[in-house]
């Protein structure tokens, strides 16, 4: 996809060359932290790109200097000789498979809770989320994320409640901690009351980039740039009317800093959010163009860094989705690269793309419409296949990776060398990279809850919350588990 490479090296113009990177998770050795307050960072910047296993990283890495000739920010950050690097392990309460939410919230209070709640213990006691703490001490506090604002991950940081289903409830406790900084997508859960509301807290409303262009930095804002999520960055590339409205995470996120940053301590969360959605559809294109951009944003936050030393700066991600894993295709392996490359032609994200695919009467329309999107010739039998597995015609080996766009992202493995383990999250422990004051805290294996207490040591806080010590569904379930989480990392 021409279009999209030129966007891209465009958008990496102010890039360091410096920034090619082999993928590997080590300590550096010679990590030093620098600025800050004895040692402590006076702004933090969290960065989480949702639904990220190592081998995504891995993959985006080599794409990245496929079509960009670089690699990641995030993989240059590790070979950085003030960086520390590591593994985390996200497990929630419920399961050594997180969603998003229990490990957004294990960063956000310091506990393991179950899948689905928020800052909640099971017997339904609500904890206090990390924005709630930061409130007093005058720290300003911004969520910015390509989900809708009130998305699991966000509000690990910014809210408390039973379900994270509750979007109502998570976008009122919002505005109650008055978060000074909210962007992202949803404006279908923000009806006018609520939007009401919040300009009755002061909130400037931004719908579309001009709007955010045009707010006033000095006031709190609310930005909500998409009906429900926002566009997967693969369709953003091909869809001018996109382009005009709706920022790019790297736009928000230098938004973001500008308001904060007049501030002398801020946090700010960057999620990259959608990058998880197209792990679940095992949609290769679609997952590597948001984890781009992802990185995009994480080259803004270095920038601002070099200008102000006290920031301390955390990209990692909050669970691996999908299992992906680009393989060794033909002989001696050789074809890898050039099937890789495969994925800049795609013109859209399954998203967009599969609706008009279902449509396909048969195999040569398929094959035509295929060809059209992702220039990609399939056989006949792969043809055939997917209007099988689209009427449901086929048998089920394998349920993790039984739906339609599992079975297409598998079709298409054939010609991009991705293949997938399953449309779920995975219980990888994640990459973890940290560069700035109080960085040496973010190396080795660490558990997720030990984000909370760095944070709030940062701030000079010795709140704790309460950690829950009955018995686990886990345990309770699966006697063998109750084993492995006493034997939590320390
Ligand atoms: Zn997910």
């Amino acid at each position: 996809m021409s279009y999209s490479r030129r966007n891209f090296i465009k958008a990496a113009a102010g890039v360091a060359a410096g920034a090619l990177a082999t993928p590997y998770i080590a300590t550096q050795s010679k990590a030093q932290s620098a600025g800050g307050n004895g040692g402590k960072p006076l702004k933090i910047i969290h960065f989480v790109s949702d639904g990220t296993s190592p081998s995504m990283v891995t993959i985006s890495d080599i794409f990245s200097r496929t079509v960009r000739d670089r690699g990641l920010c995030w993989l240059a950050m590790s070979k950085d000789e003030n960086a520390h690097t590591g593994l985390m392990d996200v497990a929630s309460l419920s399961s050594c498979v997180t969603d998003s939410s229990a490990s957004s919230s294990a960063w956000g209070c310091g506990c393991r809770i179950n899948n689905g709640a928020v800052n909640c213990l099971p017997d339904k006691t609500l904890l206090k989320p990390l924005y709630e703490l930061l409130r007093e001490p005058h720290w300003k506090r911004g969520l910015v994320t390509t989900t809708e604002i009130t998305h699991a991950t966000p509000a690990g940081f910014g809210s408390a409640c039973e379900s994270r289903g509750d979007t109502t409830a998570i976008a009122n406790y919002y505005r109650t901690l008055e978060i000074d900084v909210l962007l992202g997508g949803g404006q279908s859960i923000y009806k006018d009351n609520m939007l009401e509301e919040y300009r009755r807290f002061g909130y400037q409303i931004a719908k579309t980039s001009d709007d955010l262009k045009k707010i006033d930095t000095g006031k709190k804002v609310l930005g909500l740039f998409a009906g429900g999520h926002l566009p997967m960055t693969i369709d953003w590339l091909n869809h001018k009317s996109l382009q005009a409205t709706v920022p790019t995470l790297a736009e928000m996120t230098t938004k973001a800093l500008e308001m904060l940053g007049a501030n002398d301590r801020f946090i700010l969360q960057v999620e990259g959010g959608r990058v998880d959605h197209a792990c679940h559809s095992s949609d290769a294109p679609g997952a590597i163009y948001d984890h781009l951009a992802f990185d995009d944003a994480i080259q803004v936050a270095l920038d601002y860094q070099k200008a102000h030393p006290e920031t301390l700066i955390v990209v990692t991600a909050d669970h691996g989705c999908g299992g992906p894993s680009l393989n060794g295709m033909g002989s001696n392996y050789g074809d890898t690269p050039a099937l890789l490359a495969n994925i800049q032609k795609a013109k859209g994200s399954f998203e967009r793309l599969t609706s008009g695919l279902k449509k396909c009467g048969n195999a040569p329309q398929v094959q035509a419409y295929i060809e059209k999107n992702y220039e990609i010739k399939l056989t006949a039998e792969q043809a055939n296949w997917l209007l099988l597995v689209r009427d449901e015609r086929h048998t089920e080996i394998y349920g993790p990776i039984s739906g339609y766009t599992g079975q297409l992202g598998m079709t298409l493995a054939n010609h991009f060398g991705i293949s997938w383990g399953s449309g779920n999250h995975s219980a990888d422990f994640v990459a973890l990279v940290a560069k700035g004051p109080g960085s040496e805290r973010f190396k080795g294996l660490i558990r997720n809850t030990d984000i909370f207490g760095h944070y709030m040591d940062f701030a000079g806080l010795n709140f704790r919350n309460k950690q829950w010590t009955g018995k686990t569904a886990q345990a309770v379930s699966v006697p063998m588990s109750a084993h492995w989480l006493d034997t939590q990392i320390a």
